[in-house]
């Protein structure tokens, strides 16, 4: 795990969420910090209002999955093209990209220059090309082709400790791939999700990536796919940054953000 935590923060967590962690994935004490205010209520209320929002979000959108291709590399492909650009515009150069080469291993010849073009409508298109060739090449060196499929013999933890050792390739980016093509019980914090948790006082840390294992602490393990996948649809629909639509909101019961507009 790359973030390092506070230990002067740390609170020991239960046994209940010691369980809640990946398989492969345990978490010290000093691994958890408590920051949302949620953690003061009882666990039993606080396993309630989780099990409610988590319920009340999934009977509110119906996608169970937001377009994310099956095949691990294609996904983390198609997540990094995705970065800082709109769904429609990720989707335009994936599509371009993918019918301009045949096989992924054929990232291994194609020039930076061709990849950077198919990606231009994505935007970043320079930086994206440099982060698809070197993953290629990661790849390449390690498992003699350009694939993830040997993942799916690793542990939760070897994944996250390789994914994330591939290049451009973050904690949540990783935790994508492995929730969407392994079925790993993990919660992947983008701006959607962390926005949403931080307003119903499920965390109060300032960044995304900081707020993975507290967040996975909190959510059951078979909750949180779809949570992330609702908190995403909802944060783009009604949660927006600016001016969130409380007033028509099924959540404002349970958000303390929303409840004090
Ligand atoms: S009540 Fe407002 S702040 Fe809270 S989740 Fe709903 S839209 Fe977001």
């Amino acid at each position: 795990m790359r973030q390092q935590l506070q230990s002067s923060e740390a609170l020991a967590v239960s046994d209940g969420n010691r369980e809640n962690a990946p398989k492969g994935m345990s978490h010290s004490p000093k691994e958890i910090v408590k920051t949302g205010r949620i953690w003061k209520r009882s666990s039993r209320d606080r396993a309630s209002t989780i099990a409610t929002v988590c319920d009340t979000l999934a009977n509110s959108y119906p996608a169970t999955r937001l377009g994310n291709p099956h095949d691990p590399l294609a996904d983390l492909i198609y997540i990094t093209v995705s970065n800082r650009t709109t769904p429609d515009q990720a989707v335009a150069a994936y599509k371009q990209l993918r019918s301009s080469i045949r096989k992924w291993d054929d990232l291994l010849t194609v020039s930076r220059r061709s990849v950077e073009k198919t990606l231009r409508p994505a935007g970043l298109n320079s930086i994206k090309a440099a982060f698809l060739l070197g993953i290629a090449r990661s790849l390449k060196a390690r498992f003699g082709r350009v694939t993830l499929r040997p993942l799916s013999r690793m542990t939760d933890a070897q994944r996250l400790e390789f994914l994330t050792s591939l290049p451009g390739v973050s904690d949540k980016v990783a935790r994508c791939v492995m929730m969407y093509c392994f079925n790993s019980p993990v919660l992947p914090v983008d701006v959607h999700v962390h926005r949403l948790a931080r307003r119903l006082g499920w965390t109060s840390r300032k960044r995304a990536d900081q707020s993975h294992d507290e967040l996975e602490a909190l959510v059951p393990r078979d909750k949180r796919m779809r949570f992330h996948i609702d908190a995403i649809l909802h944060g783009r629909a009604v949660c927006a940054s600016s001016n969130p639509r409380c007033s028509e909101c099924v959540l404002r019961p349970y958000c303390h953000y929303g409840r004090g507009r």
